[in-house]
């Protein structure tokens, strides 16, 4: 293995990430998972964003941004690791601590003149697993979710929205943080005077498949939603959200992932060669989003794994004016908050510097 291979500095990482994003993934189970809001093109969902504290004192964000690499399939391992990459661990400075990123990497860099290499990354690239909790305000799809506390899974537009909008951060190469007057902060968890996030999906058809588009803005007017700070982390508990989803992999983990999983399918394809009995249509049964000819080393994975995002779908429609979160961010900034909020102490506890 080239020890010196830095994903960071290459010119293919900008493409790598471009297909990572094209070929994100939306469900992990085949089994459907009662905990989640199941987003059907068509359909709005307006939310509001909560953030628990975290009962394992672990979790410094209001959601979880993880990054695996998973080896799913007949006869594979069936093991995930979490990449360092994950937005709550390293950030991109996690590639250098990652093996299976730098395998990747190798593979990705090979596969314009390796069938093996395209095989092999395609397998063991990275795959967004983004959840963040929410009360459904409401469901057009399915009603009887209003009023409930569930788990989202966010697309990666829908997330790079979250962190310019919440946060201010930039989130594409040459973006300069959003100036603080657009920065909408702890208003989008506030329960009694916060803004609703309403995700919209539409379905996009390209060349490559039928994907899922995701338009996500936040209301331009607070609204208050029922439940309180107390209520939030008590749902946290009972949906597990940190307990099954806030989850790190230690560097033997990664080491043995590489070992067994990637090693493993690399030397079975050098021996016996890639398997050519793939059928992309097995992919399509009766959903109409499944369709992801791209994953073509899945053919046991589930149909319910295709839902996928398209980088247009990154182009998250830019709000047509800015909630009126000028007030609320620079007076806490600016001038000590009249009374302290619930959330104001979970911020606290976690060592969160309010904005
Ligand atoms: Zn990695």
């Amino acid at each position: 293995m080239n020890n010196e291979f830095d994903v960071n500095a290459t010119p293919q990482f900008d493409a790598m990430i471009g297909a990572v994003n094209q070929k994100h993934t939306e469900d992990e189970a085949a089994i459907r998972d009662e905990r989640f809001i199941y987003f059907k093109t068509g359909n709005s969902y307006r939310v509001r964003l909560c953030w628990p504290i975290d009962p394992f004192n672990r979790r410094q964000s209001p959601w979880i941004f993880r990054v695996i690499h998973e080896d799913r399939g007949a006869g594979r391992t069936n093991t995930e690791i979490t990449c360092p990459t994950s937005d709550y661990l390293m950030g991109r400075r996690g590639f250098r601590a990652c093996k299976a990123c730098e395998c990747s990497g190798n593979f990705y860099n090979d596969s314009k003149t390796s069938k093996v290499s395209e095989e092999l990354y395609n397998h063991f690239r990275r795959q967004y697993r983004y959840v963040a909790m929410v009360y459904v305000v409401s469901d057009s799809l399915t009603p009887k979710n209003n009023g409930k506390f569930m788990l989202m899974r966010v697309p990666k537009g829908v997330a790079d929205y979250l962190n310019r909008r919440v946060f201010g951060w930039a989130t594409k190469s040459g973006e300069l943080p959003l100036p603080l007057d657009r920065v909408i902060g702890k208003s989008a968890f506030l329960t009694d005077n916060g803004y609703d996030l309403n995700i919209d999906v539409a379905t996009e058809q390209t060349p490559s498949g039928t994907y899922n588009s995701y338009s996500a803005e936040f209301m331009p007017q607070p609204t208050s939603v029922p439940v309180t700070q107390a209520d939030i982390n008590r749902a946290a508990l009972e949906l597990k959200f940190d307990e099954d989803f806030y989850k790190t992999s230690t560097q033997e983990e990664i080491e043995n992932f590489v070992k067994t999983a990637i090693m493993g399918l690399k030397m079975e394809y050098e021996i016996n060669g890639v398997p050519t009995d793939f059928d992309p249509s097995k992919l399509d049964q009766g959903n109409v989003n499944a369709a992801n000819p791209n994953v073509s080393s899945s053919a046991a994975v589930p149909p319910v794994m295709g839902g996928t995002d398209t980088p247009s779908a990154a182009a998250v429609s830019a709000p047509q004016s800015a909630p009126a979160t000028s007030a609320t961010v620079s007076s806490s900034s600016a001038v000590p908050p009249k009374g302290k909020t619930e959330l104001d102490s979970v911020l606290e506890e976690l060592g969160f510097k309010n904005k």
